[in-house]
């Protein structure tokens, strides 16, 4: 049973279709307190859909002389106001944008959301462990029992591994280091405070990595060197009777590789002293 009041048929005749078309409209527009019905919405779906509910309207169908004699009134010769195009007269009354066709397509966006929402997540899968979250971000115990928000990023870890991996980097740079120390102590002593080229144990400016061939001091003499601006360090240059009796016999004095290749390094030229 449909709901609302008795409809009202109008039969226009006697103009052209211009006029026609402007009488049905002109109706249309004063009378559409009566038939437009009432535009209802669920606030709660956060959309802009609706349906409408005729309760309380009449229903209003149009038609023109003409039509009806040429198609019959069952023919789809009714225009219903506040729907676009011709329809039968059973199709005309019908409100087929109804609570149940809403609820159709609310269901059909709620299902859309839900999908996208799983292939987001999917994205987000954890590049270590592949675990897939159900939420993008969750609270996690952080260091010294902090709590920090943990936002999944596509391409990222998963809490757990992101901590084995923190774990594992701070690892390999202490073992980084620790090889660091043990070449350096091998390798040759700084010029200036004869203590490892390396640097101070644990000291900021321990290096990391094996010290080049062009380090003569460790980083700790270098900077004081710079604080006193004292420019940096020359080794005296091999003599001629050095480079001649080296010919022959092992090196004399301490550090003469050093020396060596320092003088290559600066060349008498560009030297200060
Ligand atoms: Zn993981
Ligand atoms: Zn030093």
């Amino acid at each position: 049973m449909r709901a609302g009041y008795p409809p009202v048929a109008l039969v226009v005749a006697d103009a052209g279709p211009t006029a026609l078309t402007n009488r049905q409209q002109a109706i249309g527009d004063l009378s559409a307190g009566c038939w437009r019905g009432q535009w209802c919405k669920v606030v709660r779906d956060y959309n802009d859909d609706g349906w409408r509910e005729y309760d309380d309207s009449v229903p209003i169908v149009a038609t023109t002389l003409d039509l009806l004699a040429e198609r019959g009134p069952m023919g789809p010769v009714w225009w219903r106001y506040g729907r676009p195009g011709r329809h039968s007269l059973l199709d005309a009354l019908d409100d087929p944008n109804n609570r149940a066709a809403y609820n159709q397509r609310q269901k059909a966006r709620e299902k859309k959301a839900r999908q996208e929402h799983r292939d987001w997540m999917r994205t987000l899968a954890c590049a270590d462990c592949g675990q897939v979250p159900k939420e993008e971000s969750t609270w996690e115990y952080g260091p010294e029992g902090r709590q920090v928000e943990w936002a999944r990023r596509p391409g990222g870890r998963c809490w757990t591994c992101h901590q084995e991996h923190e774990e594992r980097l701070e690892r390999e740079a202490e073992e980084q280091l620790e090889a660091a120390r043990a070449a350096n102590a091998a390798l040759r002593p700084c010029w200036t405070c004869r203590g490892s080229i390396g640097g101070e144990e644990g000291s900021l400016l321990e290096l990391r990595q094996e010290a080049g061939l062009d380090r003569l001091e460790c980083p700790g003499c270098e900077q004081g060197r710079v604080a006193k601006d004292l420019g940096p360090l020359m080794l005296p240059s091999p003599t001629k009777r050095e480079l001649i009796a080296v010919l022959v016999s092992a090196p004399d004095g301490p550090r003469w590789e050093e020396r060596v290749l320092h003088a290559k390094l600066y060349p008498a030229k560009a030297r200060r002293v």
